[in-house]
């Protein structure tokens, strides 16, 4: 009888994961195994919203198991000591992982090799899980990474994803106690907007997104109000759908709409690349630009509480708050607006995302904060986003503003944006406050920090 152990970790789903689909295979009996992890608690990654969704997640998972005559098995402590536990209770001789990016991810699977070597039980890591393409499986020829996108996705497009995995019908799991499943009721500080978590949930998103959805997206995708992105970055973020199924059913629908979708992907991918290749991009300057940042703490603390008096800043904010998620568009402005307007560090805003964002997670979120700083990968690190253009562009009457800042609902188009244009009486009337910044003052102050 041969044991093994599937440790689940960001590739919390049944469908398309090699890792489960290898152990089955390979072994009579599975032991299913989620650690709830003090090294991930201590490292500051246990935010409210994504511990919710977590907890979604792996009752979803423990429900799609026990259809399979299986069940989950959820222990809590220090990842390798639990792991090595499990192997020894069951008699396992092989614990499947999925490879992982982050410096953390790395040191786990180290230490867990380290640990499971003398207890005669192998490891094997799973490639292409957690990412369409493993890091590092394009590269250009001078360098361990890429540094810019588009010769990135040049090449990342070029080269075929793998076929997706088949979904196990049965798992055998020794006995073994399951341990507690973690509710998301008991998690406090949860934003009221969260959305559900788990596969079976993002399934049902992912069906409706290809039937509905991803056609207009070259269109639609900067439209706020439209809110006509995907939404599938938190089920991306647990693993709970596969990245390579996303990108091998959008290549079939074929449309512009999918291609610029699968392009988007291609983004996630490249920033997992970066970080692999320079994990201190997580927290040092991937291009340092001498930066003497401001953090002035009350812009900051306005900036967090949506009220710096740029409506669309604002609302961003706020929809951050309330859902725990933002747009695109809106992460942009007002990463813009706190490391360029206001010339504060983008770890403080990095930090602060982090603690919200139910879709959080060190590759996307640092990377795309050290893109808009201008300290990452972007080509054109200088540029700024002005509020009130971006409004008017890509909220043309405002109903984003309106949605997220009911102080301002009932203003006229014209003030939507630009609310301090609006007669002294008018102005007095409105619980909303003066813009903390003059934009061509932080401007200028940034422009003069960065010598362009
Ligand atoms: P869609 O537009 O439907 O895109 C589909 C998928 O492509 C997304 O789910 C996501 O996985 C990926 N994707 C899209 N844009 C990007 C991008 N710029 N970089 C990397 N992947 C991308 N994304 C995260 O997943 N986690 C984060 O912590 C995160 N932090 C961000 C911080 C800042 C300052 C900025 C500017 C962007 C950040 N993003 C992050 C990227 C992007 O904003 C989100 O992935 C996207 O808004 C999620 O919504 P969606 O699923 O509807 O995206």
């Amino acid at each position: 009888m041969t044991v093994s152990v599937v440790l689940f970790t960001s590739d919390l789903r049944l469908h398309d994961n090699p890792v489960l689909s290898a152990a089955v295979r390979a072994s009579d009996q599975v032991v299913p195994l989620f650690v709830a992890d003090d090294g991930v608690r201590a490292a500051g990654f246990d935010a409210p919203n994504r511990r919710a969704f977590l907890a979604d997640c792996l009752r979803d998972l423990d429900a799609g198991l026990r259809k399979r005559g299986g069940h989950l098995v959820v222990r809590s402590g220090a990842v390798v000591d639990e792991v090595c536990a499990v192997v020894r209770a069951v008699g396992a001789d092989r614990v499947h992982l999925a490879g992982g990016v982050s410096g953390y991810a790395a040191g786990r699977e180290r230490r867990l090799r380290e640990a499971l070597e003398p207890i005669g039980c192998g490891l094997s890591v799973h490639d292409a899980v957690v990412t369409a393409l493993a890091p590092g499986t394009v590269t250009p020829t001078d360098r361990d990474h890429y540094t810019v996108f588009t010769p990135f996705f040049r090449r990342w497009s070029e080269e075929g994803v793998r076929e997706v995995a088949p979904t196990p019908r049965k798992i055998a799991v020794p006995d073994i106690t399951a341990g507690s499943l973690p509710r998301r009721s008991q998690v406090e500080g949860v934003s009221p907007g969260l959305v559900e978590g788990g596969e079976t949930a993002g399934r049902s998103q992912l069906h409706k997104w290809l039937a509905d959805g991803v056609t207009e997206y070259e269109e639609t995708h900067d439209d706020l109000a439209g809110d006509a992105t995907s939404r599938l970055s938190p089920f991306l973020h647990f693993g709970a759908l596969s990245p390579v199924e996303l990108v091998q059913l959008a290549r079939r629908a074929g449309s512009p709409g999918a291609e610029a979708f699968v392009r988007q992907l291609a983004w996630r991918d490249f920033h997992y690349q970066v970080l692999a290749a320079r994990p201190a991009a997580a927290h040092a300057d991937y291009r340092p630009r001498g930066d003497r940042w401001r953090d002035d703490e009350h812009e900051v603390a306005a900036w967090r509480a949506g009220r710096t008096g740029y409506p669309l800043v604002d609302a961003a904010m706020r929809q951050l708050a309330h859902e725990g998620w933002m747009h695109n568009r809106g992460r942009m402005l007002v990463a813009s607006f706190l490391t360029k307007t206001l010339y504060a560090d983008w770890r403080t805003g990095a930090r602060h995302f982090l603690d919200l964002l139910v879709d959080g997670d060190v590759a996307n979120n640092q990377m795309n904060w050290q893109w808009v700083a201008g300290t990452g990968t972007d080509t054109r690190p200088n540029r700024v986003l002005n509020p009130v253009v971006q409004g008017k562009r890509f909220d043309a009457d405002g109903s984003y503003v309106r949605r997220w800042v009911p102080e301002l609902a009932d203003l006229e188009r014209k003030f939507i944006h630009e609310p301090w244009k609006l007669d002294d009486a008018a102005r007095a009337d409105l619980d909303y406050p003066e813009p903390i910044v003059d934009l061509a003052e932080g401007r200028a102050r940034f422009e003069q920090a960065r010598g362009v």
